[in-house]
């Protein structure tokens, strides 16, 4: 059996706003578990307002480590005004841009798991640049852009430990199924060639993949 979530916590990510169907989610728990028992920390790229934060910072709760979860929280692409994934609340009304920090915050603080948890606030790139620690996991589930998405690929996959998964949200192989291209879906084969990584378990576009050799 993997590993579930209690209760309380699945409420609390049926609760927050974000783009984690539950099934997925499910399977995103299940690999943050597995991966936390490496004893290094979880990552995130694409917190939003929290909601699969919530799930790394529960798997990284029961194992003792620390879930990192990095946005600019600027919002997406297709999250700014007048596009498809755009959530008003979202906006900041002094600025009129997107901030969706204090929502993930206050996400967190409703799930209890704020102290399991360091929030890196900016661009993947320009934090991955500087970087220098291995990961347990890394969850790629920033921008859809094939700049963004390719840049979270090669910015944080090389972190991947041996034996440690990169897990890919948003892989439609099927242009037909996909909602925001599929730059994610390109990255997942570009992982799959590299032969660092084989996949172990899928579930709707949810791919998790574990590092079986080196390079990215
Ligand atoms: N994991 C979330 C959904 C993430 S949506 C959930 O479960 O609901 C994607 C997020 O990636 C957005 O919040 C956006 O601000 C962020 N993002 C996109 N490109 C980014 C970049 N280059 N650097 C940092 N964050 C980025
Ligand atoms: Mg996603």
């Amino acid at each position: 059996m993997p590993a579930a979530p209690e209760p309380e916590i699945l409420a609390a990510f049926e609760a927050a706003k974000g783009f984690m169907p539950l099934d997925e989610g499910l399977a995103l728990y299940a690999a943050a578990v597995e991966a936390a028992g490496l004893g290094l920390p979880l990552l995130e790229v694409g917190t939003y307002c929290g909601r699969s934060t919530i799930l790394l910072a529960d798997a990284a709760r029961r194992a003792g480590v620390t879930a990192l979860t990095l946005d600019h929280h600027r919002g997406s692409e297709e999250q700014q005004p007048g596009w498809e994934y755009h959530d008003p609340e979202t906006v900041d009304p002094e600025t009129g841009l997107m901030d969706t920090l204090p929502t993930f915050r206050r996400t967190l603080h409703r799930a209890g798991l704020e102290e399991h948890v360091v929030a890196l606030v900016g661009r993947s790139p320009q934090i991955a640049a500087f970087w220098n620690s291995p990961l347990g996991l890394v969850f790629v589930d920033g921008g859809h852009t094939d700049e963004h998405a390719g840049s979270d690929y090669e910015g944080w996959a090389p972190h991947v430990a041996e034996g440690g998964l990169l897990v890919i949200h948003d892989v439609f192989p099927d242009p037909a199924d996909e909602f925001t291209g599929q730059a994610p879906y390109r990255v997942y084969l570009r992982a799959l060639e590299s032969r660092a990584f084989t996949e172990i378990s899928d579930a709707g576009s949810l791919r998790v993949l574990r590092r079986t050799g080196t390079g990215r």
